[in-house]
């Protein structure tokens, strides 16, 4: 499980820089699982006019998990000039990814929350969660509950804002979740204690989700 956390660091590296890119949006895929892990918000982008900052680690994980599970991941590089979880018009993150979904995939959302809000995850159900979505996200919280962490549902994060990843996806008739990790479970290189159980958790999940 260290290869993991190697990944993790390793292919994180990318979302470091702040440079603008031709092409903001990257997408993978690792093998046929019906899985998206997706990192909207894996560098910095403009909300509102106000640069905000990235949702640190969650491109690289997003990566990881898709290498490991064989899914696949779609991430945004370099700066954004709008904000693919918020905005209301048709972002290039969420028109890509609307464009690459199937029938059958299920969307994990990765975002960053800060330590203060008191738990490790909090699982966001997007405004029309179908069947696998509630599915998808209460085995989540069961496996995530079991490796030690502590996990709420919905409150401050329930990802119904229609601009969200999780309720756009929703809306188009696929499954979806969001996901907001605490930054102490993000720091796969300073703290790999922290970081080890939320990827294999994630992992573990993946497998019956
Ligand atoms: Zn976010």
């Amino acid at each position: 499980m260290r290869s993991l956390l190697a990944d993790w660091i390793a292919l994180d590296e990318r979302y470091q820089g702040d440079r603008p890119r031709v092409r903001p949006v990257r997408s993978v895929r690792c093998g046929d699982a019906p899985l998206v892990f997706t990192a909207p918000h894996a560098v910095r982008h403009v909300r509102a006019g106000v640069l905000k900052k990235a949702d640190i680690r969650t491109g690289g994980l997003a990566e990881a998990l898709a290498r490991h599970t064989g899914g696949a991941a779609l991430t945004s590089l370099g700066r954004l000039a709008a904000d693919p979880n918020f905005d209301d018009a048709e972002t290039p993150f969420r028109k890509r990814l609307l464009r690459t979904l199937r029938p059958g995939q299920l969307v994990l959302d990765l975002h960053g929350m800060e330590d203060r809000h008191g738990v490790d995850v909090v699982i966001g159900l997007g405004a029309r969660p179908d069947r696998r979505s509630r599915a998808a996200a209460a085995a989540l919280q069961r496996i995530l509950v079991a490796a030690g962490m502590t996990v709420r549902a919905g409150h401050p994060f329930p990802a119904t804002h229609p601009g969200t990843v999780t309720s756009t996806v929703q809306a188009a008739g696929f499954s979806a979740l969001q996901v907001e990790l605490a930054a102490r479970r993000r720091r796969p290189l300073r703290d790999p204690e922290g970081a080890l159980p939320l990827l294999t958790a994630i992992v573990a999940w993946a497998a019956v989700a």
